[in-house]
């Protein structure tokens, strides 16, 4: 009996991808600074049309976010053992002006108190994810997230939660909403709802019009024309954009004739933000 491949196959045939019917929170992105974060327009365009991945998760991968999920249910156990009051998976699915397609979330819990109900999202890290948020505060991605939850779900506040899986290292972030604007630990996030929808919005127009979006993100090609995870020049370690090493589609998106002109090149590297918004931009 292997208990490896089994559980393998059984992860493999359970994972079909599926044709997007709504926007998702997870899904977000959002361009502040001059830089954009979040997910890719043409990759998310690819996910609606139903095209073949090229890349799909590999299976260590789902291995992965199994345990993030049940390292959450560990926590929520703690909650409960621990006296919280809460609901669990508050559900709900909207419609926004300007927006053909609904948004539909759900959010892992709601504190309630005598006074007022707090959202709270759990996440998972490990090793450098942990030190990123450490050092630098909660991934943009994870922020925009929670910003529709608290937009949609229309709560005012919200506890961002990190464990470190192998560490047990834990942080928290208090998030508010006032007049329209958000803030995480008091220090106001640069961008807004409604950046986050303008990007949605512009995927619908693309799949209005069929056009394929330009590419979101970029990597280091080979001579060969396949995709490098990292260049090191001059003893410089140059990575491709993280979006592309874990997209589904990334052998379809680099291999067509107009990639060249829009992979990194030597004296165009990766650009080094001149600020971080709240949160560092490195690996999910
Ligand atoms: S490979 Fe990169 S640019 Fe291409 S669709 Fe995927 S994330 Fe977007």
């Amino acid at each position: 009996m292997n208990i490896i491949d089994r559980i393998d196959g059984s992860l493999i045939t359970s994972r079909v991808p599926r044709i997007p019917v709504s926007h998702y929170p997870s899904t977000c992105s959002v361009v502040s600074g001059g830089r954009k974060y979040g997910s890719c327009l043409r990759q998310l365009y690819w996910k609606w049309t139903g095209e073949t991945e090229t890349n799909p998760l590999e299976v260590s991968s789902i291995w992965k976010m199994e345990l993030g999920n049940s390292g959450h249910l560990a926590i929520i156990n703690l909650m409960k053992k621990a006296g919280f009051d809460f609901e669990s998976e508050v559900a709900g699915k909207v419609n926004v002006e300007g927006l053909k397609y609904p948004i539909s979330f759900r959010l892992d819990n709601v504190i309630k108190s005598k006074t007022n109900k707090v959202g709270l999202e759990v996440k998972t890290t490990f090793m450098g994810s942990t030190n990123s948020v450490r050092d630098s505060g909660p991934k943009v991605e994870h922020l925009m997230q929670v910003m529709c939850y608290m937009k949609f779900a229309e709560l005012n506040e919200f506890v961002l939660l990190y464990v470190d899986r192998g560490s047990g290292y834990r942080m928290q972030f208090f998030l508010t909403l006032k007049d329209e604007k958000y803030y995480c630990d008091g220090k106001e996030i640069p961008f807004t709802i409604k950046d986050i929808l303008e990007r949605w919005i512009e995927l619908e127009k693309a799949l209005e019009e069929k056009k394929l979006p330009k590419r979101d993100y970029k990597v280091w090609l080979r001579e060969d024309g396949t995709v490098q995870e990292r260049k090191v020049i001059k003893k410089v370690i140059n990575k491709s954009d993280w979006q592309c090493l874990y997209c589904p589609f990334q052998n379809k998106c680099w291999s067509t004739f107009d990639a060249r002109d829009d992979c990194y090149t030597l004296g165009v590297g990766n650009p080094i933000p001149e600020w971080k918004p709240i949160g560092d931009i490195d690996e999910p």
